[in-house]
């Protein structure tokens, strides 16, 4: 017998199950399926971005240990840096928007991030969180993740997401479906799966007041239709992991669509996740009722409901902002 090989925590990215969505897929008459990030070792989609973009940096002579890793992040790309970057020996410093989930940033400090919560600007504003990580880092001398414009990001999810669910679904999915934060998961994982077949759909899921719809529908980013408490997406630029990507269709999912998605899941089969994965199911959803029965459309479901138990699963929250997690997924995808 050969001696087994062993491997640390970097290693054990990806290969997340895919996961059937019973009631919607009976719903459908599809099989509507969600790729479970939420069981990566930071918990979440982005752990593929944060080591993709450090295996690059490592390889370009970029980081050496010892290194600090400096990152704007709505919280999920810091959390994959910092547990990645501690298996490889680098310190991390977050700049985070203040708005984002208390537990995300609670998180970020016990996982020993240096975190600075930063006020919410527009990325128009010198002050947006973005820059400061940028100005930080050339000032410094740290290194600058940069997911949003570093490519690495996207081939991260070329080389992995893309082949992982190609193999899983045994060839036969018809469509991918993803909401847009850099646009890194949706780009490179449909790039791959567009290689395989041309026939497979790539499905943009966008929040209100982000302007990945207006984008791919009509062409530009001028646009103004509400908001969301959906953290970690809603894009407003196309980046550079956005850019070349073709999506064939693009949906609108509210929040109160995304909130009796994520609660019919936690009550019904035992998926506990956050609101981007309900914006994810939710187009998915739509995708399926417009092009009929009998497909395979394959989703993100990109991290755990914990980190928002201060906001979607505390009933003050939900009734200050008026949302309702007993209206049924029924009525909302009616
Ligand atoms: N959902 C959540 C909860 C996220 O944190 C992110 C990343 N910011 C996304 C979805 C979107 O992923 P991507 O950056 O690959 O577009």
């Amino acid at each position: 017998m050969t001696s087994p090989t062993y491997h640390t925590l970097d290693h054990h990215v990806g290969n997340t199950p895919l996961i059937r969505l019973r009631y919607l897929s009976e719903l459908t008459g599809c099989e509507i399926l969600g790729k479970a990030e939420f069981m990566n070792p930071g918990g979440s989609v982005k752990d593929r971005a944060a080591l993709g973009i450090i295996t690059s940096a490592e390889k370009q002579g970029l980081l050496k240990p010892g290194d600090t890793i400096v990152e704007g992040s709505a919280g999920n790309t810091g959390i994959g840096l910092t547990v990645i970057g501690h298996a490889r020996g680098y310190k991390s410093v977050v700049i985070i928007p203040e708005t984002q989930a208390p537990e995300k940033i609670a998180l970020l400090r016990t996982l020993g991030a240096d975190v600075r919560t930063v006020p919410a600007k527009p990325y128009s504003d010198p002050e947006n969180y973005n820059h400061i990580a940028r100005r930080l880092a050339e000032e410094k001398g740290w290194f600058w993740a940069n997911q949003f414009d570093n490519t690495a990001n996207r081939l991260a999810h070329y080389h992995s997401t893309g082949p992982e669910i190609w193999r899983q679904t045994k060839g036969s999915v018809n469509a991918f479906v993803a909401a847009i934060g850099t646009g890194g998961t949706l780009a490179g994982t449909s790039m791959y799966l567009k290689e395989q077949s041309d026939k497979v759909a790539a499905i943009c899921a966008d929040p209100y007041g982000a302007a990945m719809w207006s984008w791919f529908t009509h062409g530009h980013t001028d646009i103004d239709d509400g908001d969301s408490f959906a953290e970690g997406i809603g894009q407003g630029r196309v980046t550079q992991n956005i850019e070349g990507l073709h999506v064939d269709r693009a949906y609108r999912v509210d929040d109160q669509t995304a909130l009796s998605i994520v609660y019919q899941l936690l009550r019904e089969e035992g998926l506990f996740l956050g609101l981007s994965s309900g914006i994810n199911i939710g187009a998915a959803v739509r995708y399926a009722q417009e092009i009929g029965h009998s497909h395979t459309i394959v989703t993100i479901l990109c991290d755990s409901g914990h980190k928002y138990q201060s906001k979607l699963f505390n009933s003050e929250w939900l009734q200050a902002n008026q949302l309702d997690p007993d209206l049924s997924v029924d009525v909302v995808l009616g």
